[in-house]
């Protein structure tokens, strides 16, 4: 049977958005973020993180830098009991500084890319999942791929909403209690 998943966006929805993070010692869970989290596991959800990471094709990091990031922050999250399943990260730009990665892709969001190759490989029902992000290309994303969608506005944001999330939220945990 298919699975509900939540989508997590990475950065200013996880950890504090920084600009270009380009090591695993700038990571810096945003509060919350892993009583959240841990309350979509108790829920049966498969959380996986959807983030877009052109830093890779802007020259600011490799994927090898990216990666231990990645299991530092997967770390983080043990550590409070919080579980990801799984991590999809778009490294392209069309207009990057990396020739192999600079490409306009199916991943990035807006696109719905990554939410469509995590369903096929999880098994995922993405009509019954969620993206949660604090961008409107997070919802953007979802919409395309399906999804219901939460914005979250950790950083007071004001955007222009080019497509309407179905719920606004402060954070990832006020976002768990919208959406199960
Ligand atoms: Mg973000
Ligand atoms: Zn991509």
């Amino acid at each position: 049977m298919s699975r509900r998943a939540v989508f997590l966006d990475r950065d200013g929805t996880i950890v504090r958005g920084a600009e270009y993070l380009r090591t695993p010692e700038e990571l810096e869970l945003l509060p919350n973020a892993a009583r959240a989290i841990k309350r979509f596991n108790e829920d049966g959800y498969l959380t996986i993180i959807i983030t877009n990471q052109s830093g890779v094709a802007r020259g600011f990091l490799t994927e090898e830098r990216l990666a231990e990031i990645h299991k530092r922050l997967l770390d983080m999250l043990s550590e409070e009991g919080a579980r990801i399943d799984a991590i999809y990260y778009c490294p392209h730009l069309a207009e990057g500084s990396v020739e192999a990665y600079s490409i306009d892709c199916q991943c990035r969001k807006p696109r719905a890319g990554m939410l469509q190759r995590a369903a096929t490989e999880h098994d995922i029902d993405l009509s019954t999942s969620i993206m949660i992000g604090d961008t409107p290309a997070d919802v953007m994303a979802g919409k395309a791929a399906g999804c219901r969608t939460v914005l979250v506005q950790t950083h007071g944001n004001g955007f222009d909403m080019p497509e309407e999330p179905d719920y606004t939220a402060k954070d990832l945990l006020a976002a768990v209690t919208l959406v199960t």
